[in-house]
This record gives structure tokens, sequence and C-alpha cells, in this order.
């Protein structure tokens, strides 16, 4: 962050969305302290912090009679635990941007945070209103987004607001700028041989991920439920695996594409294989192109661990999306995990790794190895546009 926030009220756009329990108490305060260095740095320096936030979706969960569950989705659920983070009390505007909220966000001392009610009470949010916007922007001198999971989407709170702030008046957040520059390292000139691990149950959800990767990456490592399009799509029996058969030509261009671009594609040579989509079915592992009519592959086999593992050690640059298997049934989990590992162990070696945009980041952490890659996202769909080479919205409205 480039601003000096000396005796400045400063906007800023956090990511406070976390989970409630029924009893509405946080049962993660990963993005609370995402955070906070942020918040910390603006008050260091001088300045005074005005926080907004969405929290769920409230105007998709109105109670019976039309109106809003302010209970379940108000912010003030998040200002006991944010005061005893930051050290010092928080204030709450039960108001976004109504008069409370001016006569708090006015009365406001360097040193002092105030905490706004939920974005997303008002349909302003998500349509971007300008008027809401400018409302939010009238209340801070300065404007930091620092929410990068939700850069994507062209809200008031997260893009429209920043038109009311000049360059040189607004900035990202250290959350933020971190996610772009890991992302960036990947991107933009990586360290070769460059390895992406693209998984996850379809094609269709990463059809762009994958064009743009075929681009640039020197190996493809395709694994998970998607594997069996692209086998399929080849001429191989997949039995009962999840194919997209709308998808199969999609698939032969991009094996096509890769062979043109010299990119080594690799596809899992075998798979475990299941006689359900259960945790419980009867298992066995066999050649992915020779599946059994009445099984289904749940994960990659142990030789196409041996390939994958080999590929991923002789990577400089790795970016990871989508978990191998159906990682959340402990016996579809093996190959995930092995992966997990051999991204872990490369990074030691001195690749850069990224994991970031789908539910590999629920697996690395469930395997208890976020610290043993180089980069883990926070930003689920966000990361997954920007790998996508999209133009975030959030991100274009600070540039
Ligand atoms: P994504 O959010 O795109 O990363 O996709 C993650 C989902 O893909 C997880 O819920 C996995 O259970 C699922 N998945 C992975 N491999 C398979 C497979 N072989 N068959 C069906 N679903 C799978």
């Amino acid at each position: 962050m480039k601003l000096s926030f000396q005796d400045k009220k400063v906007l800023v756009r956090v990511d406070f969305n976390v989970p409630l329990n029924a009893s509405n108490q946080i049962t993660d305060d990963t993005r609370i302290r995402g955070a906070l260095p942020t918040i910390k740095y603006i008050l260091d320096h001088g300045g005074a912090v005005i926080l907004m936030s969405h929290l769920g979706r409230p105007l998709k969960k109105l109670l019976p009679d039309g109106s809003l569950d302010v209970k379940k989705h108000t912010l003030a659920h998040i200002v006991p635990h944010l005061s005893e983070l930051l050290g010092r009390p928080v204030q709450f505007s039960a108001d976004t941007v109504g008069e409370e909220a001016v006569a708090k966000s006015r009365a406001l001392q360097p040193g002092q945070v105030l905490l706004l009610e939920n974005t997303r009470f008002s349909k302003a949010e998500e349509a971007g209103d300008e008027d809401f916007a400018k409302k939010l922007a009238g209340l801070g001198d300065l404007y930091v987004n620092d929410a990068f999971g939700t850069a994507h989407r062209a809200h008031a709170s997260t893009t429209t607001v920043a038109n009311y702030f000049a360059d040189g008046k607004k900035d990202f957040g250290f959350l933020m700028e971190n996610e772009i520059t890991n992302a960036n390292k990947v991107l933009h000139d990586p360290a070769r041989p460059l390895c992406a691990i693209v998984g996850g149950a379809k094609v269709s959800d990463k059809i762009l991920l994958l064009e743009r990767l075929i681009d640039f990456v020197d190996t493809l490592i395709i694994g998970g439920g998607m594997a069996y399009t692209f086998i399929k799509a080849k001429g191989g029996n997949v039995g009962n695996s999840l194919v997209e058969e709308d998808k199969t030509d999609l698939a032969l261009q991009l094996i096509q594409k890769a062979k043109d671009k010299g990119v080594s594609l690799l596809l899992p040579e075998d798979s475990k294989v299941a006689s359900a989509f259960a945790a419980d079915a009867e298992t066995k592992v066999g050649d992915s192109t020779d599946i059994p009519a009445g099984w289904m592959g749940l994960d990659i086999g142990p030789k196409a661990i041996v390939a994958f593992r080999n590929a991923i050690s002789q990577a400089q640059s790795i970016l990871w999306n989508g978990p191998m298997g159906v990682f959340e049934m402990e016996p579809f989990a093996t190959g995930t995990k092995a992966i997990a590992e051999a991204v872990a162990m490369a990074t030691e070696k001195g690749a850069f790794s990224l994991v970031g945009g789908g539910d590999s980041v629920a697996a690395v952490t469930q395997m208890g190895l976020s610290d043993k890659v180089s980069f883990v996202s926070t930003g689920g769909g966000a990361m997954l546009e920007y790998l996508e080479g999209k133009e975030l919205p959030g991100i274009k409205a600070i540039k």
C-alpha cells in the first residue's frame, strides 16, 4: 500500500463473509485474520478505518414475511471477535450508508475502527448502484480494497465505489496485493518448466482455464472426474465414470492443441474404480481406458500417481486447481494426497507453487500441507477467473 493514511478516514472493503453456527458464533475466522495486516497498518499509520463487507446472501434468504433476516445476517456478529483480534473496541453502524453510518464515520478519530452493516442488505450492492456507491465513498477520504474473493463481482462496494476516488486515493490491501502478486508469478514469466495440475468434477467448469493454460504451460496434468471426458473422447471405455458427452469434441481439440504447442498433457493411466459413488463401495485398481460397465473412476491409480509425481518433481513453477479424486471420501483421497505431497516436496526443493481456485485448497488444508506450498489462494471463484485471464472488475477499478 502506497497511500499516506495520516489523519485520513479509510474506507476498506474486506471479506468478513465467515461461516457462523446456529448461535451465530464464528466457526472459522480465517477471512477476518486475513484482513488484519491491512487494518493494523492503516491504524498504525495514523488513519481511521471504516470497514465494509457482505455476510451471506441476505436477499436470497428472506424471512417468510419477505423482510430481511437481520438477526442472521448482521455484521454485528463480527464485532466482539474483531475487537479482540485488534485489541481495541470496534464501533458498529446498524445501517450501511444511512444517518448512523454518516454520523459515526464523521466522528471517527485516528486509530478508531467502525464496521458498517452488511452491504448486501441493499439490492444496490450487487447491482453496482452508482448512488449507493457514491454514498459509501462519501464516508471516507481514501479507499482500500482487500476483498480479493469478491474482486470478480462488479458490486457497489467492490468496484463502483472506486470510481469516486481519484488515482492516488485508492489502493489494494495487503491480502489482495498478495493474491495478485502470487498469481502473476505463474501467469507472467514463470520459472520453467511450469506444470499445471487441473482436477475436480467437470470439464465444463474449467474450459476457459484449460484453454488458457495450454497456451503457456509446459506440462498439463488432468485428473479428477474431468479426466474421464478426455479418456472417453480418445476412445477409452470409462464405465460409469463422470463424463460430459457434450464436451468430448472440446476435449479432443484441447488434446490436439496441446500437441501443436508441444505441451506434455498427462491423463491418469490407471484409476481406482468403485462399484458405486460411496465410501463403502467395492473398489479395485485398473486401466483408465478399460473401466467395466457399472464401475466408476473415483481416484487416480498408483501408476498415474507415479507419472504425475515425476512430472511435478521436475517443475520449477506449479499451479494446482482441483482434486484428483473424490477426496471427501477417505478411500478416494489417496491420489489427491499424493499430489499434495509431491507439490510440497517440489516446493521444498525450490519450486514456486500456487494452489487456488477450487477444492484443491480444501484438500491441501485438510491434509495439513498449506504451509508446505508457496501460496494458497483464498480467492475461490475470483482466483479461477484471474487465472483464466479475465480482467476482474475489482482490480480494474483500482488500476
Ligand atoms: P472443483 O470444485 O472443480 O475443484 O471440483 C471438486 C469436486 O470434484 C470435489 O467435490 C470432488 O469430489 C469431485 N471429483 C473429483 N474427482 C472426481 C471423480 N473422479 N468423479 C466424480 N467427482 C469427482
